[in-house]
């Protein structure tokens, strides 16, 4: 089997448009990449666009998600990729302007009320904190700040400052800009930066329902705001991401592991995906092998049973991509041998209880039964989702009834997705799945599996469990021999 078909754990890459042609993403693919992250903090609409069409050469079935920049602060562009060198003590002066150049002289940022929203004393940390300023004086139009270390500034990187009120609005014009582009190609997911309250992700909703707009909207935590408010967020958004690089400077960072661990736990709750991002790979940026410590955080992020974990600068910019999904890929097939099912039961609204208790009870089956795979079918996703949260041992086959759906389960633990066409009578779509799934290697004969899906009547629901092996599933004469007794 495929090393991409072996892992539950989803694995989102982030693709720059200096290295995103075909082959390259090919091999992503099959070494278990299942979502194209990218980043509109380094792109333009314009260069998305090669990301986008080279994607959907390689799959239809590959996620993509466009990571919007939200209320985020950020140094503006250099003329020197390098930046500029600084050491502990410098002074440096700091001012607010999305339009202006940053240069030694001046490190300008891409709010214009930064100066207004930032007191003295506060703590500026840049480049997800490896610079941390100090704000030492504060005139009408410009902060001068104190180097507390030494580093390098750069262009377009990030600027947090804790605990200080920032005024900005929940969508920039260029996120507004980015989202209207992603409508109009097509886009499956959202990541929506710096969720501060659900007013930030219905400012999303709102202006993809204008444009009656599917695409599901990934709220990012990277504040302490975000997670205080994590419940009311979670009820409007789709899923999350735990963005550690911000979260980290934005909070203690020894608070991050159990904030990652509280986050897993509310979306398992409702069964809503969960994507932890930043730095699991780091040194696999200049590096063919991870660290320990890296190898230790992914499959941490894995025994807390994330639905998917991230790479951002080790498949954009790295030398090692390839590697690094594959790192991935070994390090989650190796800890999901070690899992169990939850047993608990995701609160996901009242109309959908069968359909969750069918799921509860067909992971639960394969815990006592040598059921091989997981099959349903689906028009809204909603079975292969609840199957997920309950992170069944065996893979979840989802036959899709709209072709968008194989891109947006791609974040869902264990589930893989087909395409098919609707069949209204219930022994033949049993053949058909069983023959399908044989046919595409993911079964085989003399598998057991359990089958999840509707009666003819059921007008879409999800009504029964079927639990069987593949060969008598697809016997007509089997039944012929049956009905003849
Ligand atoms: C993060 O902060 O961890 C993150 C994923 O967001 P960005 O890369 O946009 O800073």
């Amino acid at each position: 089997m495929k090393l991409a078909l072996q892992k539950k754990t989803k694995i989102v890459a982030t693709i720059s448009d200096y290295k995103c042609d075909v082959e390259f993403l090919q091999n992503l693919y099959e070494t278990g990449m299942n979502v194209v992250r990218i980043n509109t903090a380094h792109q333009t609409p314009a260069s998305s666009m090669k990301i986008v069409e080279n994607v959907r050469k390689v799959s239809t079935k590959i996620g993509l998600l466009v990571d919007t920049k939200g209320p985020e602060i950020r140094t503006t562009a250099m003329a020197s990729n390098a930046g500029f060198e600084i050491a502990t003590g410098d002074t440096i002066k700091m001012l607010g302007d999305p339009n202006a150049l940053s240069h030694r002289e001046a490190l300008y940022v891409n709010y214009a009320g930064f100066v207004g929203d930032v007191p003295l004393g506060a703590a500026v940390l840049i480049d997800d904190g490896d610079v941390q300023l100090k704000v030492v004086d504060k005139k009408t139009d410009f902060l001068l700040c104190k180097a507390q270390n030494s580093g390098t500034l750069r262009g377009r990187k990030t600027v947090n400052v804790p605990g200080a009120a920032i005024h900005l609005p929940s969508l920039s014009s260029r996120d507004v800009e980015y989202i209207g582009w992603a409508v109009d190609n097509n886009i499956d997911f959202i990541a929506h930066s710096f969720v501060r309250t659900k007013d930030d992700v219905l400012a999303v909703q709102k202006l993809l329902n204008e444009r009656k707009s599917r695409i599901k909207i990934i709220a990012k935590i990277e504040n302490r705001q975000g997670v205080e408010n994590i419940d009311e967020i979670l009820d409007c958004s789709y899923g999350i991401m735990v963005a550690r690089g911000d979260l980290g400077v934005e909070v203690e960072f020894e608070e991050i592991p159990g904030i990652q661990k509280m986050l897993i736990e509310k979306c398992q709750a409702c069964g809503k995906p969960v994507i932890i991002a930043t730095q699991m790979l780091h040194s696999m940026i200049e590096r063919p092998r991870p660290t320990r410590a890296e190898i230790t955080d992914v499959a941490n992020a894995i025994y807390q049973r994330t639905d998917a974990i991230m790479l951002s600068g080790e498949t954009a910019s790295g030398a090692y991509p390839v590697e690094a999904v594959r790192a991935m890929s070994k390090i989650a097939i190796a800890v999901e041998k070690d899992l169990q099912p939850y047993e608990r039961q995701p609160n996901v609204g009242i109309q959908d209880k069968v359909a969750i208790v069918l799921s509860k009870s067909a992971v639960q089956a394969s815990r006592e039964l040598p059921i091989r795979a997981l099959v349903t079918d689906t028009y809204s996703g909603h079975v292969p989702r609840y199957l997920a949260a309950f992170r069944g041992k065996i893979p979840v086959f989802a036959l899709c009834y709209l072709d968008y759906l194989t891109r947006e389960l791609s974040l869902s633990y264990g589930v893989y997705c087909y395409p098919a066409t609707p069949i209204k009578n219930n022994d033949e779509f049993l053949r058909y799945a069983m023959r399908f799934l044989r046919d595409q290697g993911c079964i085989s004969n003399s598998d057991m599996v359990a089958v999840m899906a509707g009666n003819c009547y059921s007008k879409g629901a999800t009504t029964y469990l079927e639990i069987g092996v593949v060969q008598n599933l697809i016997s007509e004469l089997n039944q012929e021999a049956y009905y003849a007794l």
